[in-house]
């Protein structure tokens, strides 16, 4: 395979796709998150990806490696997003930073690293586990593919396979009850609902698929 390696413009194009997905889908999941919780899980990602994009041409600027320019999206949603799901995704934007300190770009197999440290910081942080009805439900089948992905495999193909694995997980959301988050308390009342964290998740690393198809 040719050496495919994704620069800090990718990490860029990237974020500027996840905030027009965001606005785009901002009343889809707030439905979803009003189903069993407060109503404002799209609000919150629309405010948070909103001040990342205005803040981008800055970052492509200022930031020295990927590492920095993923520190600091992670702490721009940490500071702007009023819900849990802030904290959460900028923890998970922050940790991507661990592996990826001096670089200015990274092979597919590190991008798998940086999102396995990701996933690492949202459990830190949220203390969810599998079928608790949260974003972790669709970001942990999303890691069992990424951390499976040899130097031979297809980029491409591994982060569709990824994203497909994360949709069943928020799929599978639908017929559990809640363990954490404000669904907590609906008890057998949240059955038939999907998690919006779960619904947000996926579609976020949809977003990179679609940034990972047009390099080259
Ligand atoms: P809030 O719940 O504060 O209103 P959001 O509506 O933005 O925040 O986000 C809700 C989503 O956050 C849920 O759908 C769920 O996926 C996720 N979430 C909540 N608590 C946790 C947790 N402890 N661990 C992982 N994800 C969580
Ligand atoms: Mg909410």
């Amino acid at each position: 395979m040719s050496a495919l390696e994704l620069n800090k413009t990718y990490f860029i194009e990237t974020f500027k796709k996840i905030a027009d997905m965001a606005e785009q889908n901002r009343d889809h999941l707030s439905q979803l998150d009003s189903d069993i919780g407060d109503g404002d899980h799209g609000i919150n990602l629309t405010i948070g990806f909103r001040e990342v994009s205005k803040q981008l041409d800055i970052l492509s600027d200022t930031t020295a490696d990927i590492a920095e320019l993923m520190k600091k999206v992670g702490m721009i949603l940490l500071s702007k997003v009023g819900g849990a799901s802030g904290p959460l995704y900028g923890s998970f934007f922050m940790k991507m930073a661990n592996h990826t300190v001096g670089k200015q770009s990274v092979t597919f197999k590190e991008f798998c690293q940086m999102y396995q440290d990701g996933v690492e910081a949202v459990q830190m942080r949220g203390k969810a586990e599998l079928n608790d009805k949260t974003m972790i439900d669709a970001l942990i089948p999303g890691l069992n593919v990424l951390k499976h992905y040899q130097e031979e495999d297809d980029p491409i193909k591994t982060l569709e396979t990824c994203v497909s694995e994360m949709k069943k997980g928020s799929d599978n959301t639908i017929n559990l009850i809640a363990k954490k988050g404000r669904s907590m308390r609906l008890g057998e009342r949240a059955i038939g609902h999907r998690d919006a964290g779960s619904e947000s998740a996926w579609m976020i690393m949809n977003e990179f698929l679609k940034q990972l198809k047009l390099e080259k």
